[in-house]
């Protein structure tokens, strides 16, 4: 087999499995949004040659690999390979569930006190990372390109360089990237730092995560800075608590420069724009203002997870109702807690939390003819979603840390510059996108407190008028502006042509 040029390691399938007549078809994906198909959209440009796609598929030890280990998929975006790499129900609870989520994911996000270690079975984690490296050494022609996503994979690349020393390795994280001061929380960290240096570009999507990974490197590894370029004007906004005027494009380590790259994955605007032209999404929202009842909807929408701030905002509703009772009966709230699919124990507290949250409030305020929050534990699908943000008056978006935050884009798109607030966390990372939204530090009372009076005291004019500015960014650095961003970054490291020892740069 002569190989791929390019495989993309992503741990979920981007194919569905439909079984007619006793015999297994594999689809592509029905749901349109999402980054998947974006991500299917690379393998448009490898002319005869068909992608491949790398990710897990669990196994029952007993009875063994009971399924095909490589599929074809045909696809609109052409024909590829999937790879799908057998793991026991055990690899995955070790490697997903407990190492990256209970120990990886707090301190990707800050949250050091989060952080628990016990569980960990380090040795699994590797195992792991090792199979989805052979995995795509397999795929790979040997002048091919890997790019591999996220953070459960961090260990992919040292393998991978170890197996196939001259293809292209390129990572992306979907997460934050924390300074070393939390990073070294991390009792592997030099390891996995070692794995990141092994690729040929290491992609964020802030400039600020991207320094944060150089100073890692540089004070764990002694890896040297590149020189730092200014960043995008439109990311550069001065004194926001994720902005940065520069940033160094690439690090040296032993001899091999590593480009970081920088792209904030946007949303899909031209399918907002379309669900929206719909009849039915008319009449949806038709209905939906209906049973609101001239009640002004205030919207938060989000996974079940600690860092999203759902409790905080929650919380600062509760307040709101508290502080104003004039507002009790005109307003709502629409809480979505999307529950994860394997239910973990952080996560179920984090829900039970929330459920008695959402439960003290509407035993406080309700009457016979009005609920003050409602509560959706389910995902609601996402053309009804856009129906929701459009008619929405407030979208409170207050993680307390989040990698980007692609509902407060959505919620700006959808809107389609009329009148509507979002309230946004400085801690999203596509605050520094969006520097015309209601900022809010929602570690505040005070500050959240602040947010929601003053969005629901923001005239209707000047609402859209932030709306158009914030409109106009979201459909220019939408999703498909992402991927041109890095398909830029890959001509860069593929003009490098594998040959990257550099002179190593003053640090
Ligand atoms: N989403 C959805 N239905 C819901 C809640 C969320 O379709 O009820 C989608 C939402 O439209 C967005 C994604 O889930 O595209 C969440 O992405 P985000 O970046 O906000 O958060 P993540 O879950 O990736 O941390």
């Amino acid at each position: 087999m002569s190989g791929s040029p390019l495989v993309i390691v992503y741990h979920r399938q981007p194919l569905e499995e439909v079984v007619i007549d006793g015999k297994i078809h594999y689809r592509t994906n029905k749901s349109p949004n999402g980054i998947v198909p974006t991500l299917k959209s690379f393998f448009n440009t490898l002319g005869d040659d068909a992608g491949a796609w790398v990710a897990w598929k669990t196994y029952d030890p007993e009875t063994g690999v009971d399924f095909e280990r490589r599929v074809t998929v045909e696809d609109p975006y052409g024909d590829y390979t999937v790879s799908r790499l057998p793991l026991t129900a055990e690899q995955v609870e070790s490697f997903y569930h407990v190492t990256s989520k209970e120990a990886l994911w707090p301190i990707l996000h800050s949250f050091p006190d989060r952080y628990r270690y016990d569980n960990v079975d380090w040795e699994t984690f590797r195992e792991v990372n090792r199979a989805f490296a052979e995995a795509a050494a397999e795929e790979v022609a040997d002048d091919g390109l890997v790019w591999i996503h996220d953070y459960n994979l961090w260990l992919v690349p040292l393998y991978l360089r170890r197996i196939k020393p001259d293809v292209k390795i390129a990572f992306f994280h979907h997460t934050p990237f924390p300074g070393p001061d939390v990073f070294n929380v991390l009792p592997w960290r030099k390891e996995i730092v070692s794995s990141l240096l092994a690729c040929d570009l290491v992609g964020f999507h802030l400039p600020r995560y991207a320094r944060n990974f150089a100073e890692v490197a540089r004070t764990l590894v002694g890896a040297a800075m590149g020189p730092a370029v200014p960043v995008d004007p439109a990311l550069a906004t001065p004194g926001m608590a994720l902005s940065e005027p520069d940033v160094p494009a690439h690090v040296v380590h032993e001899g091999r420069e590593v480009v970081l790259g920088v792209a904030p994955v946007g949303c899909n605007a031209p399918l907002v724009d379309t669900i929206l032209a719909t009849d039915e999404n008319e009449a949806l929202q038709r209905q939906l203002l209906a049973e609101l009842d001239g009640r002004r909807l205030i919207m938060t929408v989000g996974r079940t997870d600690y860092t999203k701030g759902m409790i905080e905002s929650l919380c600062a509703y509760e307040r709101l109702l508290e502080r104003r009772p004039e507002l009790r009966g005109q307003v709502k709230m629409l809480a979505t807690s999307v529950r994860a699919a394997a239910q973990m124990t952080v996560y179920e507290e984090t829900q039970r939390d929330i459920e008695a949250l959402v439960g003290r409030i509407n035993g406080r305020f309700s009457t016979l003819d009005w609920t003050p929050v409602v509560l959706f534990g389910a995902a609601i699908p996402f053309d009804k979603l856009v129906a929701y943000y459009a008619i929405a008056d407030v979208c409170l978006t207050a993680p307390l840390r989040d990698g980007l935050n692609l509902v407060a884009k959505e919620f700006v798109a959808s809107k389609a510059g009329r009148p509507g607030v979002l309230i946004l966390s400085e801690f999203a990372g596509c605050a520094v996108e969006l520097p015309q939204a209601m900022l809010t530090n929602p570690y505040s009372n005070r500050s959240l407190d602040h947010a929601l009076d003053t969005a629901l005291a923001t005239p209707a004019d000047e609402a859209a008028a932030a709306m158009a500015a914030m409109a106009r960014e979201v459909a220019t650095y939408d999703l498909a502006h992402w991927a041109e961003v890095v398909r830029a970054q890959f001509a860069t490291i593929d003009r490098a042509g594998g040959e990257t020892v550099v002179e190593t740069a003053a640090a």
